[in-house]
């Protein structure tokens, strides 16, 4: 379904995408893992067409993106800091998501009560987003970014607000949900026990670059190298 081939972009001659290939199959949960700095969002907004590449190319669906506007591209993404319109109520949030992409073509768009209850907030249409709790914004997060049945769908530190039983709960549900949807995601965390849990396989970054990409057990069992190890959290 995506194919990133050479991806490379710098700031100030930095490069913070280093030359990246990444493949995506359709259905398939890919989590990217990697520290502060690595690269991770940066990824997620040249596949978003949030920022466009130095060199090499991103590819959709067979098509290449290259001066394809983001919002043509058919993909969903969730930001790190969520983003949500305080000013609108959790219905007019996830709205916006319907609103601003129409539905793919032959697919049906998910009317906004259903989404809410896929995310686990049924009838919390009215609420006002500043009385939720930063759980529960996620989730309407969440709903707004499934609410165009994205065929890629991009999450930047989902449950990164969220405290630790939470966010395992989470984690089932939402791995339950994307299966459900046939939805393909590519999804930043920084925490390895959400990306083992939630991924089918585990992307590791170092410094725009790939350190690793493999099943969540061939990371865990075999680590490509002394990074991987030491920031899998391996002493030696
Ligand atoms: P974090 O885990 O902290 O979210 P990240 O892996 O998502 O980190 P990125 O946000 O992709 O990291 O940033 C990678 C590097 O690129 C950082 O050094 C950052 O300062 C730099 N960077 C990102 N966006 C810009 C920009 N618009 N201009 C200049 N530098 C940038
Ligand atoms: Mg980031």
């Amino acid at each position: 379904l995506l194919s990133l081939e050479g991806a490379t972009i710098r700031f100030g001659g930095r490069p913070v995408l280093d030359a990246v290939d990444l493949d995506v199959a359709e259905h398939e949960i890919v989590c990217v893992l990697g520290p502060s700095g690595s690269g991770k969002s940066t990824l997620l907004r040249a596949v978003a067409g949030l920022q466009s590449l130095d060199a090499g190319r991103v590819v959709l669906g067979g098509r290449d993106q290259a001066g394809v506007a983001a919002h043509k591209r058919g993909v969903g993404l969730m930001f790190q800091d969520h983003q949500l319109f305080p000013q609108r109520d959790v219905g007019g949030n996830v709205a916006f998501g319907l609103r601003m992409h129409g539905a793919p073509k032959g697919r049906q768009a998910l009317e906004v009560g259903e989404l809410l209850e896929l995310v686990g907030l049924p009838g919390a249409e009215r609420r006002a987003v500043a009385e939720l709790s930063g759980g529960e914004q996620q989730r309407v997060a969440l709903a707004r970014a499934l609410a165009p049945r994205p065929s890629l769908l991009m999450l930047d530190e989902p449950l990164g607000q969220l405290d630790r039983s939470l966010r395992e709960r989470l984690v089932v549900e939402l791995r339950e949900l994307f299966g459900e949807l046939g939805t393909t995601v590519l999804a930043v965390t920084h925490d390895q026990g959400e990306a083992f849990a939630l991924a089918d396989r585990v992307v590791v970054m170092r410094e725009g670059r790939i350190a690793q990409s493999g099943t969540p057990l061939e990371v865990w069992q075999r680590p490509a190298d002394e990074f991987v190890a030491r920031f899998l959290g391996f002493d030696n």
